[in-house]
């Protein structure tokens, strides 16, 4: 997914989830590690890490991107946006975002994943720290054969 698929998908979202459109940047930015998504008061761009949508998936990148729009929409709006107040708090439980970035598994600092087994068959990936043999194991998706890739 490039920063223009990501564009289109948060405007989707706000749209359906929020019934307002987003009228702002979404990117991506591989720097941020410690959360999954950070909303900027300056200018009003939305940034999610493509680590965190590559290890944790689509479903929990939309909870981090309709957390992110909750910030955005109460702050454009004059309201409580902050994590501690209540307008925030009640939207994002209305929204279904989510509270906390899930971490990534790995833990901090040291560099999460080394390996990648990549399905031959759909292209699904499985992040792991340690090498493993991807003759041993089928795609847990389509149950497709698996190579194994350095990252
Ligand atoms: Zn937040
Ligand atoms: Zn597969």
């Amino acid at each position: 997914m490039d920063d223009t698929a990501l564009q289109h998908w948060v405007e989707a979202i706000s749209l359906r989830d929020f019934g307002k459109p987003f009228l702002h940047q979404a990117r991506f930015n591989r720097r941020l590690r410690t959360t999954g998504g950070r909303y900027f008061l300056h200018d009003h761009r939305i940034e999610v890490s493509p680590r965190h949508l590559e290890a944790l998936g689509v479903e929990v990148m939309e909870g981090i991107i309709r957390h992110e729009l909750c910030h955005y929409h109460l702050h454009r709006e004059g309201k409580g946006y902050r994590h501690r107040d209540g307008e925030f708090k009640e939207l994002l439980a209305r929204v279904k975002g989510l509270r906390y970035t899930p971490t990534l598994p790995g833990g901090k600092g040291e560099k999460p994943f080394r390996w990648v087994l990549v399905c031959r068959e759909c292209g699904q990936k499985a992040y792991r720290k340690k090498r493993m043999d991807p003759r041993r194991y089928r795609c847990g998706h389509c149950r497709g054969p698996l190579s194994l890739k350095e990252l």
